[in-house]
């Protein structure tokens, strides 16, 4: 069984088909659920995204087309909106309120805005690109190259020993009391199963003798998509901290887990995240009482 994560929603369908039909494009445009987007924060209405009117600035980029046939955009652009703002929320905040839907459209919008915004230029000759394919990729105004959206892979692991205790750690960088599974990108040349074997043991010192494959969510902060396992070592005798990115780990049953969690000695990451995920499934039905305070910070785990 693969894990039910909160981001890994798409219901809409692509339809690439139309990417390239201005007519088509058009005409959508002015019937479209049009999802607003400045920056990374989304204008959301009673804890659903709010759509908004075809004469709202912005990039426009399609999303797809629902069962019934209506078509889905985001219009985005940069700008500043008030972090007190009730009408703009970030998909860290809001998305695990909103319908599935809505948050595969969100999760499409959000990665297709942030990989416009950083690809501005040619990475071939330099040139200006400029939007084509209504979003989908980027044309060099130049030598014509064209530019598909990336997504960087990046492994994320619950460690265990063979009595089923997992192993956490935590990062120099985060907030005081936060511990996650481990994580780290694919390297060029790497398969994901290489990945997991060398950043478990560059982590934690620990040697995978077995892992299986949990399931993936994108994780647009600001371009990845998390690749979960599970892995089982054979020395937790042995493990450590590496000292540089992980500065102290923690081996935890079921029950010490709880009580940390219970008297705030460890905080989990958020209800969003693929770890976060991976930590409720090992605990089983008593995860319901991992409730404490969530601590963010920008890393996907
Ligand atoms: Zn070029």
């Amino acid at each position: 069984m693969l894990l039910d994560l909160p981001l890994s929603r798409c219901e809409l369908d692509r339809a690439a088909h139309l990417r390239g039909d201005l007519a088509a494009l058009a005409e959508m445009w002015q019937r479209a659920k049009i999802i607003e987007l400045i920056d990374d924060q989304f204008r959301i209405k009673d804890e659903s995204l709010d759509y908004v009117s075809p004469e709202t600035e912005g990039d426009r980029f399609f999303l797809g087309l629902d069962k019934a046939g209506a078509p889905y955009f985001v219009a985005y652009r940069k700008g500043f909106v008030e972090s007190t703002s009730d009408e703009f929320q970030s998909l860290r905040t809001i998305g695990k309120k909103l319908a599935d839907l809505e948050i595969g459209a969100a999760v499409h919008a959000l990665a297709l805005a942030q990989w416009h915004e950083s690809h501005q230029r040619c990475a071939k000759c330099g040139g200006a690109t400029v939007i084509g394919m209504a979003g989908a990729i980027r044309k060099c105004s130049a030598c014509s190259a064209e530019h598909h959206p990336r997504t960087d892979p990046a492994v994320i692991v619950l460690v265990k020993d063979e009595s089923d205790r997992i192993l956490l750690g935590r990062q120099k960088v985060w907030p005081e009391k936060r511990f996650s599974t481990f994580a780290g990108f694919v390297e060029p040349g790497e398969s994901f199963e290489s990945t997991v074997l060398r950043e478990v043991a560059e982590e934690c010192g620990g040697q995978v003798i077995s892992m299986k494959y949990l399931g993936s969510q994108p994780w647009p902060f600001p371009a990845s998509i998390m690749i979960a396992y599970e892995a089982v070592i054979s020395n937790p005798g042995t493990t450590k901290a590496d000292g540089e990115e992980i500065e102290e780990i923690i081996w935890l049953d079921r029950e010490l887990l709880k009580a940390k969690v219970a008297s705030q000695e460890l905080l989990l990451p958020p209800a969003i995240s693929v770890a976060r995920a991976m930590i409720n499934s090992w605990c089983g039905p008593s995860a319901r009482e991992l409730v404490a305070k969530e601590s963010w910070r920008d890393v996907g785990r």
